[in-house]
């Protein structure tokens, strides 16, 4: 089965209306001061349902609660 490198799967569940999967990936190259401003990081619940659902399991929600810690910290 193909899966596109983004098929949108975490952005269909995720429960607050977030785009886990653009969110995962600033996070993943440290682009922190637009993961704030313009994704809206503080929303996320942290439910987990977003990793749950990826096909290609990647570790969103731990990309997203460094974010957090690190932002948090600036
Ligand atoms: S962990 Fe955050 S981004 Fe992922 S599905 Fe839940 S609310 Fe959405």
């Amino acid at each position: 089965m193909f899966i596109p490198r983004r098929c949108g799967l975490c952005v269909e569940h995720c429960p607050n209306w977030m785009y886990p999967n653009q969110l995962s990936i600033l996070a993943e190259n440290e682009i922190y001061d637009t993961i704030e401003d313009e994704w809206d990081l503080w929303d996320c619940i942290e439910c987990g349902i977003c990793a749950y659902v990826c096909p290609a399991h990647r570790p969103i929600i731990h990309f997203i609660k460094q974010a957090k810690a690190i932002v948090d910290n600036m």
